[in-house]
């Protein structure tokens, strides 16, 4: 099977100063205008696409940016702090003027606060419904909708959405529809399937080494102009820069992410293949035909990547499920630790963790529950020997 995406991403080449084979990092906080008279025209909007200062627009990120963009199938990007300053600005930009806004209700625990206990204060009302249900988000639209939100698979749940049927509905709607689609890059890409924006946590998987943290968002020229717009741009005037350093690793290793992705996914199908062999109840993992989206999943992925990395297993109790990731550490199966895309297994209990921002009951209703064990399967070492020490640990438990 040809990797079109993994030639899009070599494709983009920049050369070093004096034709060096990586770029430089360009680590200007600002630049020269060798005519005064055009600074003033920048300001005014009149010219574009100049390096003004740092926190506007940054050589090295644009560097970044235009090879993320690539890999989306977007017209732009912008690469930022991190992904909850790309969830933020995105948002704001479309919600600047207030109004009402649904979102998907088993999203990540941060984006969940910021939604549930920030945005209201800004004028800016919100209603959750289930990513599995589009049905859900069309019962919720008001007249002064402007925004539907979700992640392409949730945080936790790894519950999908629907991307092509919510970018019909949105663009019938006049609104605008953002995708979080930090646990499957590459595997799916929102962006061809109508969506308006994407915005990643480049911290898990475009990064892969959990050692920064980095968001980006991937858009149309004109919603990153909007960003970067020094009168009205939520990227210029909140001010989540990304650092031009961090910039270029990103960009150095989005040339891997391809082999990664496709590394994270087979790691991931040798354990659930495993998991399942041995009768484990509670796997939850799109790539499974008993999984309940299994269908959608297979039509919305790019096959070449295979089903991604994240798998949650329902350990009946939060005590349960701390003592298989106790036991799983101590056979150096995978480290106990939020966050995931870490080229080794990370492993979390969600509920009381990356989650726990989202009250009980209503963790209850989504159907989060208490001994959910989260892991994000890396792909160092050998998986079948990984596969073993997961089965010897889940024995003893
Ligand atoms: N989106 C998702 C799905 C996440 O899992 C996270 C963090 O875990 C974020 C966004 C926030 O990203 P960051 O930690 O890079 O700000």
């Amino acid at each position: 099977m040809k990797d079109n995406k993994a030639q899009k991403i070599r494709d983009i080449q920049h050369f070093g100063e004096e034709g060096g084979v990586v770029p430089v990092i360009d680590h200007a906080a600002t630049s020269t205008f060798l005519n005064p008279n055009d600074m003033q025209k920048v300001f005014e909007g009149e010219i574009q696409g100049c390096y003004l200062y740092s926190r506007h627009t940054n050589p090295s990120v644009m560097m970044f940016s235009k090879k993320l963009a690539a890999m989306e199938g977007s017209e732009s990007a912008l690469g930022l702090a991190s992904g909850m300053s790309a969830i933020t600005c995105a948002v704001l930009q479309v919600m600047k003027e207030g109004g009402h806004m649904i979102a998907s209700d088993t999203i990540y625990g941060g984006t969940w606060a910021l939604f549930k206990n920030i945005l209201p204060k800004f004028g800016i009302e919100i209603t959750f419904v289930d990513p599995s249900k589009p049905e859900e988000f069309k019962n919720a639209i008001k007249d002064n909708t402007r925004l539907i939100y979700t992640e392409t698979m949730s945080n936790p749940l790894l519950s999908v959405s629907d991307i092509k049927a919510l970018s019909e509905m949105s663009r019938s709607y006049n609104l605008k529809l953002i995708v979080d689609n930090t646990f499957t890059p590459l595997i799916v890409s929102p962006i061809e399937l109508g969506a308006d924006a994407v915005v990643y946590s480049c911290t898990k998987y475009i990064s892969g080494q959990s050692d920064l943290i980095a968001g980006a968002i991937c858009s149309s020229e004109e919603f990153i102009g909007e960003l970067i717009d020094v009168n009205h741009g939520m990227a210029m005037l909140s001010g989540p820069v990304m650092d031009p350093k961090v910039a270029y690793e990103l960009y150095s290793r989005l040339d891997t992410l391809p082999i990664r992705m496709k590394a994270h996914s087979s790691a991931a199908k040798t354990l659930v293949d495993r998991m399942r062999q041995e009768d484990i109840p509670g796997i939850i993992y799109p790539g499974i035909n008993s999984y309940k989206q299994f269908e959608l999943f297979n039509q919305m992925k790019n096959k070449v990547y295979g089903d991604g990395g994240m798998i949650t297993l329902d350990c009946e109790s939060l005590e349960r499920a701390t003592k298989l990731a106790r036991s799983l550490q101590e056979n150096k199966f995978g480290l106990f630790a939020v966050s995931l895309g870490f080229s080794r297994t990370l492993l979390s209990c969600p509920s009381a963790s990356t989650s726990s921002e989202i009250p009980k009951e209503e963790q209850e209703r989504i159907g989060l529950s208490d001994g959910l064990l989260r892991m994000s399967i890396g792909f160092c070492g050998d998986e079948e020997i990984l596969a073993d020490r997961f089965m010897k640990c889940f024995k003893e438990l």
